[in-house]
This record gives structure tokens, sequence and C-alpha cells, in this order.
């Protein structure tokens, strides 16, 4: 009999890692009835789509284009809805302070014009940057490592609003190192970031399909799926069943021992199961939970990795439009504390309107103002959610009718956050992995990048360790 690696999980992370053709027969455990994880798409009355969670993946740099190699394999080329490079979606991010959307500068020309909020052209945080000296912490906040390499002003709008946008965290906790990897390592090698991105840039080998190229070709910023982003766990869903991996839904994993041959029992409410090697896909404070009592310092590093919760509130207007075209908005911590930002889902992706087709926007909700409801026990209706995104749609992009139709999901612990020494928890629990030899390899969103593309790849890249070799996937 071969080996059998146990994936826990059904998010991204875990179908990716499960979906590799070398890997031997595998069991996927999942502890709801649906695959996907954060990735759930809905349909409303008139067709439209609306997105709980991810709704664009970017395709840039070798992740980017890993994960358009895997669409391309499980057949869903002729789904992908592109964002291309000329599109205002692609072009326009603003910022919401001082009660007004602000456009960010693109570009060298809007570099050198005044640009509010910023009080002068941001040009000359860029010249500052490059005379800057490196900085000797092993880690930094993103707060603190904006502040002194670009100065005051890019640190508490733009870094801010970017860790609220990406992370639903706050950048004077959220590590630099861990959350930009590439800013850290840019300012490591180069001693500066600008010059770190320009001379680092483009050097990853990439693969190569049609459908990355033309993402090149045309340079897309994101891509969406015609019936919404959970297309893609489902098409690997088809996948691994057409390959024989059970997949077992509906079944928490409530325990994992180590037997006297070196192999895991995994326990369920019911019955258990034995694995060569676990694959664990799901957060890292709940695999903290499930191991074994030998397993200590490894569950006290994986505990540590905590995670904040978002309130994603769907709208949908007709006949409304919006005062500005683009990607959409972010909001400072210091404008408002609890509205992250508004995406405005039908400038990029409008063929996912429905028909008769209807404005769709999605306000994020989170910040300090969740964490501090969230601690008080206070009831987290529906109707509050609701309340608060209606009034930001309302006041910072004027739409003051009534939507047709309303989404409200509050999402627990949604995003893990990589707050300052988060590097120290990952070598922590790889040492104890390392040194005991447990046949268990960590993937997902709690350990190296929360993006989609990230997820794959660590996916992707659990299965090459369970390989010992790159896969054909
Ligand atoms: C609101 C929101 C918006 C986002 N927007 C974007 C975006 O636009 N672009 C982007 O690239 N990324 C975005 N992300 C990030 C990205 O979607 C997630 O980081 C990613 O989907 C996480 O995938 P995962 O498989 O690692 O984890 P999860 O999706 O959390 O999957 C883990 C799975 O494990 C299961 N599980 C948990 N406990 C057990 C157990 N005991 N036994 C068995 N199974 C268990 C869970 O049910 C879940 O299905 C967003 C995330 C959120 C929440």
């Amino acid at each position: 009999m071969g080996r059998t690696v146990v994936v826990l999980g059904g998010g991204i992370s875990g179908l990716a890692g499960a979906s590799f053709n070398a890997l031997p027969i595998s069991i996927k455990m999942e502890s709801s009835e649906r695959l996907g994880g954060w990735i759930r798409s809905v349909r409303g009355p008139n067709g439209a789509i609306f997105e709980l969670g991810p709704r664009g993946i970017r395709p840039a740099g070798a992740l980017g284009a890993r994960t358009l190699l895997l669409v391309s394999e499980l057949g869903l080329d002729s789904e992908v809805l592109p964002v291309r490079g000329d599109h205002p979606a692609a072009q326009n991010r603003f910022l919401y302070v001082g009660g007004t959307l602000h456009a960010l500068p693109t570009g060298l020309r809007g570099l050198l014009r005044p640009s509010p909020p910023f009080s002068k052209p941001l040009f000359w945080a860029g010249l500052r940057e490059l005379t800057k000296p490196r900085g000797k912490e092993p880690d930094e906040t993103v707060h603190s490592f904006a502040q002194r390499r670009l100065g005051p002003e890019v640190a508490s709008l733009a870094m801010d609003s970017l860790c609220r946008g990406v992370f639903a965290g706050n950048s004077r906790e959220l590590s630099i190192r861990s959350c930009f990897p590439s800013l850290f390592q840019a300012e490591q090698t180069h001693r500066s970031i600008l010059l770190g991105l320009l001379l680092g840039a483009g050097r990853t080998p990439q693969p190569d399909s049609a459908l990355i190229r033309q993402a090149l070709a045309e340079r897309w910023s994101q891509w969406s799926l015609r019936g919404g982003l959970e297309m893609l766990p489902q098409a690997l869903e088809t996948h691994l069943t057409s390959r024989g991996v059970s997949v077992l839904r509906g079944q928490p994993v409530c325990g994992l021992s180590l037997q006297a041959e070196g192999r895991w029992k995994v326990s369920l409410r019911d019955s258990s199961l034995e694995a060569d090697h676990v694959i664990s896909a799901i957060p890292a404070s709940v695999l903290s939970e499930l191991l074994p009592a030998e397993a200590a310092p490894l569950a006290r590093a994986l505990s540590a990795i905590t995670a904040v919760s978002v309130a994603v509130v769907n709208l949908q207007y007709q006949g409304a439009h919006l005062p500005v075209q683009g990607f959409g908005h972010l909001v400072p911590s210091s404008e408002d504390p609890g509205v992250l930002g508004i995406v405005y889902d039908s400038v990029a992706f409008p063929e996912q309107d429905g028909s008769p087709p209807g404005l769709r926007v999605t306000v994020m909700l989170g910040g300090s103002w969740l964490q501090t409801l969230e601690a008080s026990g206070c009831v987290l209706s529906q109707e509050l959610f609701q309340q608060r995104a209606q009034e930001a749609a309302a006041t910072q992009l004027g739409l003051k009718e009534m939507p047709s139709h309303c989404l409200v999901h509050l999402h627990k612990n949604c995003i893990p956050q990589y707050t300052l020494g988060h590097w120290q928890k990952l070598e922590s629990a790889r040492q104890f992995l390392t040194a005991h030899r447990l046949p268990l390899t960590l993937a997902g969103a709690s350990y190296e990048g929360v993006a989609v593309n990230d997820c794959i790849e660590s996916g992707r890249q659990a299965a090459v360790s369970v390989l010992g070799t790159e896969p054909n996937s």
C-alpha cells in the first residue's frame, strides 16, 4: 500500500496542496459541508455575483503566473474576467481622507505633482528614502518602517490604509518583515526600498502559458471568474475527485496523536484514520489545539498566530452611479476606525452585475471598531453592520438611496495577523518540526502570505516537501 497523506482543511491552500498529481493517495478533510474556505461567491436574485471573500486575484510575479497556470490546467481559461492595464479599475485607487476621495498618484508625473491628502508631492518622500540608512532591527512594525523611510504622512495615511486593506490590521502592530517581505528585503539588500524594487524586479523565473502571456501583454492588474472566484475551488474539487482522492466534508478533525510507528492518528468526531504524513491547511490557532502533548512547544508557537474578524457587506443599487471610477477606496484608521474601505465591484467586473444590472459595491468593516464590539460581548446583529455599511456608502460615495439587495456576513478570525516578530514564531515551528522529524507540513494563510496566490503557493510548497521534488501538477 502507498503512503497516505491526509490534508486538513478544504480552503484554497488545502485544495491546491492536494491537487498535485504526484502526491500519494491523499484524503482531504474539511469541517464544513462546503469547500473553498473564505472563497465564496453567491448569486443575487437578478443573477449578480456577490463575493463574500476575495474578489480579485493579482496576476503579477511568479506566484500570480503559477495561479494562472493552474487556472488553465483546470480548464477555466474561458471563464477568466481580466482587468486590463488601461481600465479605470487598474489605474485608479482612492483614499478617503478629510471627508473627500483622493486619487492616489500614478506614474512619474503623478509623483511630481502635489497630491492631496499628502502635503508635498510624493517624489520628495521617494528622494528622501534614497538617502536613509539601512534599518538595523531584525523586524519592525510597518508603521515604524514607513515612518523612518518615507515620513509620517506616508506611514499614517498610505501604509495604515494598505494594512487595513490587505490584512484588516493595524500598521502599528503588523510586521514589515512578514507582511511586506519585498520592502523589507529591498532595504536589507539595497539599503533603499526604491532601489531594491527597481534593481530586484523581474529576476524570478516565471512559468509560461498562453494565458500568462495574455496577462502580461494586456497588463492585467487582477482577474476574477465569470461565476465568481468560488469556481476555482469548485474546479479543484472536481479535479481531486476525478483523481480518486476521497474528500470528507462535514468532518472536523478533533485531534492528532502520534502512533508508535511514527504515523499519525487523525481523530474525527466518531471515527479516526491513520496517515503517514499530514499537511495542515487549517488556521494555525486551530491546529495548535489539535496537537498532542509531545508537540506542546509547536502548539505554543502556532497559538500565538492570531487572526482578526471582518464584516463584509455587499450592496447593490438600481440606477445609481459612483462619483469616481476605480478599483475602490481605502480609509485610514484616523478617518474612521471601523470602515476599512469600499470596493467598487461593478467597475472591475461589470459582467457580474446581473440583469437588470445594478451597481455593486462591498463595504469592509473591521479595525479597532469591530475589535471593541467583539470584546464588549454585545450582540453583533446583521442590522448593525448593514446600517454602518449603508451610512459609509452614503457619506463616502453619495449612495443615499436604499440598496435593492444587501448581504451581511461577519467572518470571524478570517485574516491572520503577522504581528511584530511573526518570523520568530515560524522559525520556532520549523525548528521543532525538523528536530522532532514530525511528518507534518504547514500550509495556509497563517504563515507566509494571505493572498490567494500565496495560499496556493503554500499548498504547492507543502506538496513539494512531502514529495521531496517539484510536482508536475
Ligand atoms: C473578506 C476577505 C477578503 C479577501 N480578499 C482577498 C482578495 O481580494 N484577494 C486575495 O488574493 N485574497 C483575499 N483574501 C485572502 C484569502 O481569501 C484567504 O487568505 C484565503 O482564502 C485563505 O485560504 P486558506 O485555505 O489558507 O484558509 P481558509 O480559507 O480559512 O481554509 C481553511 C479551511 O479549514 C477548515 N477547517 C478549520 N478547522 C478545521 C478542522 N478542525 N478540521 C477540518 N477542517 C477545518 C475551514 O472550514 C476552512 O474551509 C480575502 C480574505 C477575506 C476573509
